[in-house]
């Protein structure tokens, strides 16, 4: 009779969410089901054993060649002790174990340390260090929150639970959702998740940083002479600015439409004082829409190891940040850097054309579960476990809360965690550099 058994309250490694109520069922050391995830989540669970890289290799001219996981190590700690200006980037689909050990192995070897935040909600911090950070935690959204307003996000496709989970579900003190939660979005256009809103305003495209700043003046009280702005009417306006004045508890989730749009850095900071300004007549709070599951934690991490989220240089052997400077794309544009440490992202797929030429004319050392884009081009790839199914580790949920994923099965053999991975380049790093 098969081994079987069910595991619960599984929290899920795919998005910003960690829902972390999921129900496992295992069989023979391989997970068979998976209840109340989402389609990423199931998709997570149930397809971890494709694609996946079953040995190091060693790229030789057109082709990679399989390697024993101590010459990857060789090779890899060889690549990086040559290198000038090194660059360690990815960690945000990785356990806080992991970035532990980069941000060691950074200071180390005199290297840039970035992660994926630099290509997402970097202009979210450099917005809230400027104005700072009037967080909530999910659970005071579902408990408190009668007005929720999405903007630049489509949770629907990108974090699927989280309408279910935080606004659709009732609370503490917001009994029927439905009646006493209001959900409004504001987009370029509409979408899956604006299209289940109580209110949906179409802005046009880059218009966020004036759209933001007439709210702010009519939040105030000033009056406004002109009839639309971001092609919403003055009218509609006036009745979200009211809309806000109005709600007990008011919480503004806000994704990439509004971090990577024009105003980028500046649209955030405008909404954090539109924010801090609706504070003066009822609470608000706002929440960055977090992607990969645990960016927040890379960037934790990275701010209490170095001092800085994201774009750490310690070629000076202490860290610098200067997100433009240090940023992993900019410094691919600009060639500027003679290898890469990848861990646990994909930048040939994501990256912009230019900075993938970058890329492309520099050895790159890939840590990461599966094939994709990046291992297709890495001068050396060194397969890993995948923390929340093959290995455990603390990790960061889009409001901050600290959460542990689980280990569930036993990962293909001799496959280890990337924190493994990581201090063994560490340690070989040192030999050869001691010799
Ligand atoms: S919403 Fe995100 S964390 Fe939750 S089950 Fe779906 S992919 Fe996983």
């Amino acid at each position: 009779m098969a081994d079987a058994h069910i595991l619960e309250n599984v929290v899920c490694p795919f998005c910003g969410c960690l829902c972390d109520d999921l129900r496992l069922t295992i069989e023979n050391d391989v997970i068979v089901q998976c209840e109340r995830g989402c389609a990423l989540g199931k998709a997570k669970f149930l397809h971890y054993r494709e694609d996946r890289m079953l040995s190091s290799t060693l790229r030789q001219g057109s082709s990679q060649i399989e390697i024993s996981l101590e010459t990857a190590i060789d090779h890899a700690a060889r690549i990086l002790v040559e290198a000038r200006r090194p660059l360690i980037y990815g960690l945000s689909s990785t356990e806080n174990d992991a970035h532990r050990e980069a941000y060691r192995l950074a200071e180390y070897i005199g290297a840039v340390v970035d992660n994926t935040s630099s290509v997402c909600h970097g202009p979210s911090i450099i917005g809230t260090q400027a104005s700072g950070e009037p967080m909530a935690s999910l659970a005071e959204v579902r408990n408190r929150a009668d007005l929720v307003i999405y903007w630049g996000a489509n949770p629907l496709y990108a974090h699927p639970r989280h309408v279910n989970r935080f606004v659709r579900a009732p609370g503490e003190y917001i009994r029927d959702p439905k009646a006493e939660r209001q959900m409004w979005v504001v987009d370029v256009r509409e979408s899956v998740t604006s299209r289940i809103a109580n209110r949906s305003l179409i802005i046009t495209p880059g218009s966020d940083l004036e759209v933001i700043g007439t709210l702010r003046a009519l939040v105030r009280g000033h009056t406004v002479d002109v009839a639309s702005v971001g092609g919403v009417s003055l009218d509609t306006l006036c009745e979200l600015a009211n809309a806000m004045k109005r709600a007990k508890y008011g919480v503004l989730f806000y994704g990439l439409g509004l971090t990577q749009s024009r105003g980028r850095h500046n649209n955030i900071d405008a909404a954090i004082r539109l924010v801090q300004d609706l504070n003066s007549f009822t609470k608000w709070s706002m929440l960055p829409m977090r992607g990969h599951y645990n960016v927040t934690g890379a960037n934790k991490t990275s701010t209490w190891t170095t001092g800085y989220p994201y774009a750490v240089d310690y070629s000076r052997g202490y860290p610098r940040y200067q997100p433009g400077e240090y940023t992993a794309v900019d410094l691919l544009r600009r060639r500027e850097v003679d290898a890469l440490l990848n861990v646990a992202a994909d930048p040939a797929a994501h990256f912009p054309r230019d900075a993938i030429r970058g890329l492309k004319s520099i050895p790159i050392i890939n840590l990461d579960p599966k094939r994709n884009l990046t291992s297709l081009i890495a001068s050396v790839n060194i397969p890993t476990a995948i923390a929340g199914i093959e290995c455990d580790g603390a990790v960061a949920r889009m409001d901050g809360l600290p959460l542990y994923l689980k280990k569930i099965v036993e990962p293909p053999e001799g496959i280890l965690p990337d924190r493994e991975v990581l201090r063994m380049i560490f340690d070989r790093v040192k030999e050869v550099s001691d010799n």
